[in-house]
């Protein structure tokens, strides 16, 4: 017998680096009942409360009865209907790209998009903070593979020096556990230099950047010379499924000939096509969601400043709080969840050691005084958990439970 796994498990277990999987018995919203308890949630990356939307659901529905449910064969094969088809139309049109592709995942697209592009004698360059997704997507390529200090030009541009073959600089849009923006203009300044290409993952960024929610790269005027590889996933902001690559007519042909994770797979049910078409409609027509997601990130902000609490730099909805040790992060998130609330501990290997941190994400679905709900019970949690917590509890490990 060779794999210890159980005492894997109770390592991690007693490093506080357990997870377990809440159990959802709802529709996704901002009030769940999850184990069987009520909550008032501040987790899911349902940005504009579009998931479950009715006019989404209806869309799905009625896509369901005319479609079918599976997509019944890979997109090469005979899996890529209209819906398909449609959506890939207008999700080009929405980015300004001349073409865009659907892939099933946002991990899928990263993947595939990433080891279509570069190979042996290729170099990428990655952020260090990027997703993980992309970090394994750096490394199944078998290009040289460097990561760059987090946001920096300078980082970047000693690496772009010694880069080989051709060269990918690939970067989060919106940095899913800071809630901070890629440094784009400069990032891509740097690459242009050095004829390198830069791919970024806008899946926090599309539906809450940008005048019309074009994420990123709308926010900061770049085109497809800046960014020519734009991917965005349809989960978030989007409320459905999947992701998409946009770009230039050249990338998706090579990606449909050479992307594995695009090839080898069943395309999505149809359905959710229909149900995505019908999302980026109310995403681009109902700007009043972005507006008040942008008035509740204000608030908050300014609530939990005057907690106190450890922001992070982050214009988006992802507003971390920093904590530093992983067994005070699950204590508070323990004392919020008494309190009613639900807010996710994250802790490494997800982010850096000693960074542990509540990862609050508001909601468009949220409003001002669920918001005002949540500083109310940080404030009284605070007084629960004393900043010292984790040290103190270090010889008692076994009274914590790991959520
Ligand atoms: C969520 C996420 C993904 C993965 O997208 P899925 O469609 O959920 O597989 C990729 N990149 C980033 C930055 C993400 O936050």
């Amino acid at each position: 017998m060779s794999f210890d796994l159980s005492s894997r498990l109770a390592e991690r277990q007693a490093a506080h680096l357990y997870r377990r999987r809440p159990l959802l018995d709802a529709p996704q919203d901002v009030r769940v009942r999850v184990d069987g308890e009520n909550f008032l949630a501040f987790c899911n990356n349902d940005y504009l409360g579009l998931a479950n939307h009715p006019e989404v659901v209806e869309a799905f529905a009625q896509g369901a009865r005319r479609w079918g449910v599976g997509g019944g064969a890979s997109h090469l094969v005979v899996g890529h209907s209209t819906p398909h088809h449609e959506l890939e139309e207008a999700l080009a049109e929405f980015t300004g790209r001349p073409r865009a592709l659907l892939l099933s995942s946002g991990y899928m697209a990263n993947l595939g998009t990433v080891t279509a592009l570069v190979g042996q004698g290729d170099t990428v360059l990655e952020d260090r903070l990027n997703h993980a997704s992309l970090l394994d997507a750096g490394l199944l390529s078998g290009a040289r593979f460097s990561r760059y200090l987090h946001n920096d030009p300078v980082s970047l541009a000693a690496r772009l020096g010694k880069a080989v073959g051709n060269t990918l600089v690939v970067t989060d849009g919106v940095f899913s556990m800071d809630g901070d923006l890629a440094n784009l203009p400069e990032l891509c300044a740097q690459a242009r230099t050095r004829g390198a290409w830069v791919m970024v993952d806008d899946a926090h960024g599309f539906g809450c950047l940008g005048e019309q929610g074009g994420g990123i790269v709308e926010h900061f005027g770049l085109g497809l010379d800046d960014v020519p590889v734009l991917v965005g996933t349809l989960g978030k902001a989007f409320g459905t499924a999947g992701a998409f690559v946009a770009g230039s007519e050249e990338l998706i042909e090579t990606l449909i000939q050479f992307a594995r994770p695009y090839i080898y797979t069943t395309s999505q049910p149809p359905a959710v096509a229909c149900a995505t078409l019908k999302s980026l409609q109310l995403l681009r027509d109902e700007q009043w969601r972005r507006h008040h997601l942008q008035r509740l990130i204000e608030r908050f902000r300014a609530g939990a400043a005057e907690l106190g609490l450890r922001l992070m730099d982050s214009p988006t909805p992802i507003q971390p709080i920093l904590i530093g040790s992983s067994a005070r992060a699950l204590a508070l998130s323990a004392a919020l969840r008494q309190r009613g609330l639900l807010v996710t501990a994250i802790r490494p290997p997800t982010v850096p050691k000693g960074t542990a941190r509540l990862r609050v994400t508001l909601s468009a679905a949220h409003s001002e005084s669920d918001v005002e709900q949540l500083l109310e019970a940080f404030k009284s949690a605070l007084a629960d958990i004393p900043e010292d917590f984790g040290a103190a509890k270090k010889q008692s490990k076994h009274e914590l439970s790991d959520e």
